[in-house]
């Protein structure tokens, strides 16, 4: 398969390329340039198979230029390995649990296929992975390449400015695992990681690979729930199947896009958004205008200038009526968060995270303005747990931590105190 730019279409780019950098050199995103299509014959007949043979079939066609099908099954097998429950909620509303993986986010699933296929590619050479992190990113990527041997992985945080859950998730690891808690801001490990990618020198001497959200294999390896779970639902004949994704950067919402347009018939997706309302403003003016990120209780979607923005205004051709034919967008405020997750608790005994309650909430939102009989499937982004501080004093409740995170906050922190500047970061990746 052949990879281009969001920015321009004259250069083609292999796969490697796509995964070993992450960004085009022109600045753009990459994306396939031509989405494969599935026939509605093997769609269909995806409700026999498991989440494994989905997407295998499903990533079949990105990858089968440099990767073997039988290698790319066992990277499939060992990428979804954990459950992927479909939960009835209200009648014909469904949630998709996808919070069930080492670090009980749904960013579990990008990353370990990242990082499966990034040491495919990069073969025996020796590859160390930088990320920023101000959460659950830095975790996912962590666990996704814990072991892996050949593969050391840095991640920045700001001291003092990740929740105590989050710091124990990126700290107690150890092995080819590094937390570098850097005395500064998100900005400040955001900043430093971008300068230690132009650093010629450094990159002379060490292979780095960026493991951010743009990354495109991040996010194709995303679409296999969507089929999954389409291929689990059993809609009347006249029901439209809508998904809504609670979006920050938008890259879940894009491999859901990439689904459709791939073949599945989701009839209409909602991104269910806080009061970051960029993308909403966008559909309703035409005009992009990125914002200063605003602080919410779904904070992993507090995110002012998405970066799949350009990915998908690409993938409608820049066509605003298309991009609105498919696709709705609801902003949540904390408010109405937190009272539908107290409402789906009283009423339904189901327990949900403030990024999902944002989910339920634009599903809500969206079904009361749609005249057609739908049935509707809600993303579940976070496991409860994460957010007690948020959800104990709305449901009086103790919301019950799983053991696997209880466990990592018994184990002691190791990370390394740097400071905000680069030959800090320097000194400290030659050391090693
Ligand atoms: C990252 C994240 C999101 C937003 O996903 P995007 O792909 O950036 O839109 C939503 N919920 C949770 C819990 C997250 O960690």
């Amino acid at each position: 398969m052949q990879f281009q730019s969001t920015r321009d279409s004259k250069n083609n780019y292999a796969l490697s390329q796509v995964v070993l950098t992450g960004l085009a050199p022109d600045g753009g995103l990459f994306v396939p340039k031509k989405i494969p299509a599935l026939s509605s014959q093997t769609i269909k007949k995806f409700s026999q198979k498991s989440i494994n043979q989905i997407a295998l079939a499903v990533l079949k066609s990105y990858f089968s230029s440099k990767i073997s099908l039988s290698r790319l099954k066992q990277i499939c097998e060992s990428t979804f390995n954990f459950p992927v429950p479909l939960e009835p909620v209200e009648s014909n509303l469904y949630c998709l649990e996808l919070f069930h993986g080492p670090t009980l986010a749904f960013k579990d699933f990008g990353a370990r296929f990242m990082a499966r296929i990034t040491k495919e590619l990069a073969k025996n050479q020796e590859i160390t992975i930088l990320a920023a992190t101000s959460g659950d990113t830095g975790s996912a990527v962590a666990h996704g390449f814990f072991q892996i041997p050949g593969v050391r992985v840095y991640l920045l945080y700001p001291q003092g400015k990740v929740s105590q859950i989050q710091e124990k998730q990126l700290t107690t690891l150890g092995s080819n695992i590094h937390a570098l808690e850097v005395q500064g801001d998100f900005d400040d490990c955001q900043r430093l990681v971008k300068q230690a990618f132009l650093d010629k020198d450094l990159n002379r001497k060490i292979s780095l690979v960026s493991a951010n959200s743009i990354n495109f294999v991040r996010l194709i390896g995303q679409a296999v729930y969507y089929f999954y779970s389409f291929s689990r639902l059993k809609p009347k004949a006249e029901q439209s199947i809508v998904y809504s994704v609670p979006s920050g950067n938008f890259g879940n919402l894009t491999a859901a896009i990439i689904a459709k347009k791939m073949g599945l018939p989701i009839a209409k997706l909602v991104a269910s958004i806080n009061r970051n309302q960029t993308f909403l403003n966008f559909l309703q003016t035409g005009q992009y205008r990125a914002q200063p990120s605003k602080s919410t209780l779904s904070n992993a979607m507090d995110v002012g200038n998405p970066s799949n923005f350009e990915r998908i205004w690409y993938l409608y051709q820049r066509n605003l009526k298309k991009l609105k034919n498919d696709l709705a967008c609801f902003s949540i405020n904390d408010h109405r968060t937190k009272k539908a997750i107290i409402k789906l608790f009283k009423q339904q005994k189901y327990l949900v995270d403030p990024h999902t309650a944002v989910a339920y909430q634009g599903l809500k939102d969206f079904q009361k303005q749609y005249s057609k009989p739908m049935l509707g499937v809600f993303l579940a982004t976070a496991h409860p747990g994460k957010f007690q501080d948020i959800i104990q004093p709305l449901i009086n409740k103790p919301v019950p931590i799983p053991q696997r995170l209880e466990q990592c906050l018994k184990k002691p922190k190791k990370s390394h105190l740097i400071s905000n500047q680069l030959p800090a970061l320097k000194s400290f990746l030659y050391q090693l």
